[in-house]
């Protein structure tokens, strides 16, 4: 019995929505084998699937009554339909498959199924046939309408078929990134905790030598303590990130000023900013001290960290500005400068770990990636939130908020600005 076309088309917008709206694809898949059947009077239909290696088909999905049957069963590609519609890429209608030397008749005898006639479709994936989609035992003899319904739904069934391979792709990425990222932390835990030791050592039999030794070899130990120290200083910044993801990081709270630390840790970089010929300012709002509970040692290295971005990454003559104002929630503190800027691709990652704008290979500055990602960790230990919003060429300026009264969580940060 022909199908209503209006009907027909209905049940196939029906069914095309359903690939987006399906919610897995076992399921759409076992519903677009029924359409095949339903929607070009067939008795039954399946969705075979060529396997390049062993070089046949298998079924992948056919009516639940024969699913047990054919689990295991093979299609070989020669002297089957199936293999005629894959090599040649083409539908074929057998009306009468006693007279078409191209039937292969084992699954019958497995399911207990009878095949009369078939119409087959190869199913095309990227321009290249993957399987077959066919039906079987149509009553009257298949026209040119169910080849193209029967195509239309081996179109649709490809793209489920893709989707769920690109999601299991996806999700078994996903599960080696997370693998991947503890094996990180645990190296980055293990090699901290045992560099430590050592350079602790180094640093302090060094610093004792520097008091036995005359002034002749004063410069090369001075050199040993430097390098030392900035050892102990990168070291220190892998251990904070770890520390604070593992939970083993405290936050030392004591009422403190975040305009003393802002005028401190300006101070310190007094000589970086004078060898550079930069001009470094900072602006209290309304001259307030800002106090607030925070780990104020914490506070300090973000700051530290951003200026020394800040300083490092704007050349002679340019402009730094450190902004510390109260806002009823928060204390807002703010780092500008008038630099080389960051590049709007790289933007959202640089709290990343180990991020750099540029390669470590082709880099001019310093540092490990280290520093805008402990910043980070520090500030969310505090209830806090950082962003950065900079233009390449323009400048860049790092921006943090701490809850001024803990109880109350910042909400969502702006947005990365480009
Ligand atoms: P590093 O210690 O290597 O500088 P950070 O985590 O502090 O690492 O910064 C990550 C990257 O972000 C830097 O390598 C730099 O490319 C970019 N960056 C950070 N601050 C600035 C800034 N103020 N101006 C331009 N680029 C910056």
């Amino acid at each position: 019995m022909a199908i209503d076309r209006v009907k027909l088309l209905e049940r196939l917008f029906e069914i095309t929505r359903g690939l987006s709206a399906s919610v897995d694809a076992e399921t759409y898949l076992q519903s677009i084998i029924s359409a095949a059947a339903e929607l070009t009077a067939s008795e039954t239909a399946s969705l075979l699937e060529y396997d390049e290696v062993s070089q046949e088909f298998s079924f992948k999905f056919v009516p639940w009554f024969h699913r047990d049957a054919v689990k295991s069963a093979k299609v070989p590609l020669e002297g089957s339909a199936a293999g005629w519609i894959f090599l040649n890429v083409k539908p074929l209608a057998i009306d009468d498959v006693t007279k078409d030397s191209r039937h292969y008749s084992k699954i019958d005898d497995l399911v207990g199924f009878k095949t009369r006639s078939i119409l087959g479709v190869p199913l095309i994936l990227h321009g290249r046939p993957v399987g077959v989609f066919e039906a079987f035992n149509k009553k009257d003899k298949y026209t040119r309408e169910d080849i193209l319904v029967l195509e239309t739904l081996a179109s649709l069934a490809t793209t489920a078929l893709q989707n769920d391979m690109l999601e299991k792709n996806i999700f078994s990425s996903q599960e080696e990134a997370r693998e991947l990222d503890k094996l990180k932390n645990e190296f980055i835990a293990i090699t901290s905790h045992e560099l430590r030791t050592p350079l602790g050592l180094i640093l302090g039999h060094a610093t004792f030598l520097r008091e036995l030794i005359g002034s002749e070899f004063h410069e090369q130990v001075e050199a040993i303590i430097r390098n030392a120290s900035r050892l102990k200083e990168i070291i220190e910044s892998l251990a904070s990130v770890d520390n604070y993801e593992t939970g083993g990081s405290l936050v030392r709270s004591r009422r403190v000023s975040v305009a003393r630390i802002i005028e401190d840790v300006s101070a310190s970089f007094h000589e970086m900013t004078k060898s550079k010929g930069i001009s470094l300012k900072t602006e209290i709002k309304d001259g307030r001290e800002l106090w607030v509970d925070i780990d104020g040692g914490k506070i300090a290295i973000v700051l530290s960290n951003l200026l020394k971005n800040a300083l490092t990454f704007t050349n002679e003559g340019g402009h730094v500005l450190i902004r510390g104002e109260q806002q009823p929630e928060y204390i807002v503190v703010s780092v500008k400068d008038d630099g080389l800027g960051i590049p709007a691709k790289d933007l959202p990652r640089v709290f990343d770990r180990f991020y750099q704008v540029e390669s470590h290979l082709t880099r001019r500055h310093g540092g490990m990636g280290l520093g805008l990602s402990v910043a980070k960790v520090m500030i969310e230990m505090h209830g806090g939130r950082i962003w950065a919003e900079s233009q390449e060429g323009v400048g860049s300026t790092f921006t943090f908020l701490l809850p001024a009264n803990k109880k109350n969580e910042p909400e969502s940060p702006p947005p990365f600005v480009g």
